[in-house]
């Protein structure tokens, strides 16, 4: 797989280049829009909400659970939205200068937002990376990403559980009258997270060791592999910019008909064309590999459902993963039983 690693990785070092222009011209609306703030924005009243704008949903949702009714959050990416190539619009870069403090993953993973959000601090907002509450010793550096961190924190819920924490101190120091409001309801956010972490290496003891494999559209699962024992596979790079080509559809497939793979999935925020490709592939090469379901990489499900925050979206997954893997029916989503 090394040589297709390394192909992916250079088409993706060049289209991130071209995505870093486009998001410089972005940063010269937020100029534009700096220049007009209204002074408004500042007289806050102490009994107001913080006004929060965050990038992914899974960012929004911790706020929310840290914040409780003392924070209003506005989340830029909602379902279905892929952070890799998501470039803020007008009304986004409202939202951003209009925000009394921004959250957001960091480590490259909203690659087309970055001179946009690195201009924030000039207009006085706090602007927090919540990826940098992990230390770069946790941080999977995979050899073929020339020493890029891999972005897709949210998939170890340990990991996950250190940007509570930043956001309940970054929610502290702006508000220190709500102190105890924050400190309550980042202990019961983190209980409920472990309990969550909890739950997937339970259901994840259910599948045979060996059956452990799980392959997707693009790199998003490493963390997950890592903290629960996954081999992991992505069609694409560790960024959606990247493109497969028809070698690596051909490695995946060889891997999935030599070990008997019974399932893949696609991903919600990710086009489905490419996984439907492996498992044509698969097929035409005997091996009956189904769909095992529509996973949340980088963007949780419909606001107002459970899949809408991160502990549901997780055990969304883990669920659809284990059922899958363990040859149970998959039809959850339509996808396995529609395709036979
Ligand atoms: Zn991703």
């Amino acid at each position: 797989m090394s040589s297709v690693l390394s192909r992916m990785m250079h088409t993706t070092l060049s289209r991130r280049r071209a995505g870093a222009l486009a998001a410089s011209v972005t940063g010269a609306s937020v100029l534009a829009v700096s220049a007009t703030r209204p002074t408004g924005v500042a007289a806050r009243q102490d009994d107001d909400p913080i006004s929060v704008t965050t990038t992914v949903g899974m960012v929004g949702d911790v706020v929310r659970n840290v914040g409780g009714d003392r924070v209003d959050v506005t989340a830029l990416m909602g379902p279905g939205i892929d952070p890799h190539l998501y470039s803020p619009g007008a009304s986004d870069i409202q939202a951003l200068s209009e925000a009394d403090i921004v959250f957001y993953v960091g480590l490259e993973l909203e690659g087309r937002m970055i001179d946009t959000l690195d201009q924030l601090p000039s207009l006085d907002i706090p602007t927090i990376a919540v990826g940098n509450a992990i230390s770069e010793d946790d941080l999977m550096m995979p050899e073929e990403y020339e020493g890029n961190p891999d972005p897709h924190v949210w998939f170890s819920v340990p990991l996950w559980m250190r940007t509570v924490e930043i956001v309940r101190d970054e929610l502290i120091e702006y508000s220190p009258d709500d102190t105890g409001t924050f400190e309550s309801n980042a202990s019961a956010y983190l209980e409920e997270l472990e309990a969550l972490d909890a739950y997937v290496r339970e259901q994840t003891e259910t599948v045979p060791e060996d059956a452990r494999v799980l392959i997707t559209a693009h790199d998003a699962f490493g963390y997950f592999g890592e903290e629960y024992g996954y081999e992991v596979y992505g069609i694409q790079g560790l960024s959606t910019a990247s493109e497969a080509g028809a070698g690596d559809i051909q490695d995946l497939t060889d891997l999935i008909v030599e070990r008997e793979i019974p399932a893949i999935f696609v991903e919600s925020s990710v086009p489905p064309a490419t996984i439907e490709a492996v498992q044509e592939a698969a097929r035409a090469q005997d091996w009956d590999v189904t769909i095992g379901g529509s996973l949340y990489s980088d963007a949780m499900g419909d606001d107002g459902t459970p899949e809408g925050t991160y502990i549901g979206s997780f055990t969304h997954n883990i669920d659809t993963i284990v059922t899958a893997l363990t040859g149970e029916a998959a039809d959850e989503d339509g996808d396995a039983s529609d395709d036979d």
